[in-house]
């Protein structure tokens, strides 16, 4: 199986495990618990001597399925998966970190990832933000409580591109853990294994699930860290082979404990949507290929951020890095022009978060997601009052540049009819 390439090997994976009548998908299993013929062998499962399903919180065989596929995705050595993205980051955290301990994170977050390390600074966490696009930012900060290094792939809403492999070679020259926020790439278009991650968090509710009807993230432990050299391990999670001991306390702290565990008809959704992750990300980054371009060149648009187009500022970084340029476009529009007209003229576009849709959305990120953060802290991460991100579909192409153009034209009062 290993010799197949990515969508074969994910369209086959459910049948490797032979499951009940031939089915051809992982069945959902929504049974809660899970029963014994010999009492001792619910001991062994629970002391970790014997694999098994005991109680659907910590395992379940549909999670277990998706957990697989995203494991052969990602060319890891096991995935965890969670309620959500953010349960899948939090747990991660929460398991892996102690008062005291640092953490080192992109200055351009996601806003909730950004929000939850406020939490872990009540927590007594230090964390410092910095610009990921040069690793010697990063680098320049590492102190010695420095436990965890925290990056995105590329940006939300301006698109920047992390040194991620600059930032790679840092992780393993101090030893420090390298997690790699995939969503905006998926393994797909890049994998972060390339880059010497150590982790890497999927949000399963973008491109992968891809239909936006189910929530769920995973933890994928790429196999490259010596977690023996990890100073938080507990104690009973020592008895188990070293590559074992990080993945393994976040599923007991971070998924046992805390419990956000991802439901059985949600990982079936998800599971279905990886099937056709590739020839969505092909149909949604040509278009969004063809959108940057477009406002790229519209005179009512005075800067597009997509690393697709040569003057962004990481191009040729991207161009190295990634199969394509992904799905998000953001825009800053003319002094003249209002970015709520122009998302109320647009007819196909609908005005919504999340992205990663098999439908376009957009939203004006500084009055929603990035609200919360204040005019400062917007400023010093590229957004304007005026920016409008989109998150591209598989529509047709041209319906995307057609509403695009109408709504700019009768936001700019100037009328076809
Ligand atoms: C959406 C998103 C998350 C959180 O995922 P949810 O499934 O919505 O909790 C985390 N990171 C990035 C980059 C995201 O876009």
């Amino acid at each position: 199986m290993t010799n197949k390439k990515f969508n074969t090997k994910n369209l086959h994976l459910d049948r490797s495990t032979k499951p009940e009548h031939g089915a051809l998908h992982k069945p959902i299993h929504t049974s809660v618990a899970f029963g014994f013929e010999d009492a001792r062998d619910l001991a062994a499962v629970f002391q970790g001597t014997k694999k098994g399903y005991a109680y659907s919180r910590q395992l379940n065989p549909t999670i277990t399925a998706l957990q697989n596929k995203v494991t052969r995705m990602e060319e890891g050595v096991a995935t965890l998966a969670f309620a959500t993205g953010m349960a899948a980051i939090a747990a991660t955290m929460l398991s892996l970190l102690r008062a005291g301990d640092n953490i080192i994170a992109s200055s351009f977050l996601f806003a909730n990832t950004r929000s939850f390390l406020s939490t872990l600074e009540g927590l007594g966490i230090t964390v410092t933000l910095v610009d990921p696009t040069e690793s010697r930012n990063v680098e320049a900060v590492i102190t010695p409580d420095t436990t965890i290094i925290f990056v995105e792939t590329i940006a939300n809403p301006v698109t920047q591109v992390a040194d991620l492999a600059g930032i790679g070679a840092v992780c393993l020259k101090h030893n420090i853990l390298y997690c790699v926020d995939n969503t905006l790439t998926t393994p797909y278009l890049f994998l972060p294994k390339t880059v010497s991650a150590s982790l890497v968090i999927n949000s399963l509710t973008k491109s992968i699930g891809g239909h936006g009807n189910a929530l769920g993230g995973t933890i994928t432990d790429t196999g490259l860290f010596d977690w023996s050299s990890f100073k938080n391990i507990i104690s009973p999670n020592h008895n188990l082979e070293t590559s074992q001991w990080g993945l393994t306390q976040i599923r007991k702290k971070g998924l046992r404990d805390m419990g956000a565990t991802l439901g059985a008809e949600s990982a079936h959704h998800l599971s279905i949507g990886s099937e056709t992750l590739s020839l969505r990300l092909e149909k949604a980054c040509s278009n969004a290929m063809a959108f940057a371009l477009f406002c790229n060149n519209h005179p009512l648009i005075t800067q597009t951020f997509y690393p697709g187009l040569k003057n962004h500022p990481q191009h040729v970084r991207a161009t190295e890095l990634f199969n394509s340029f992904g799905t998000l476009v953001s825009i800053n529009l003319d002094d003249k022009i209002d970015c709520f007209e122009v998302l109320n003229n647009m007819t196909t576009v609908i005005t919504s978060t999340n992205l990663g849709d098999n439908r376009t959305l957009g939203i004006p990120v500084a009055h929603t997601i990035f609200y919360e953060l204040g005019p400062k802290q917007r400023e010093s991460m590229g957004i304007k009052d005026s920016t409008l991100r989109f998150a591209i579909g598989i529509e047709d192409e041209q319906d995307l540049l057609n509403d695009l153009n109408q709504a700019l034209e009768k936001a700019g009062g100037i009328s076809n009819d």
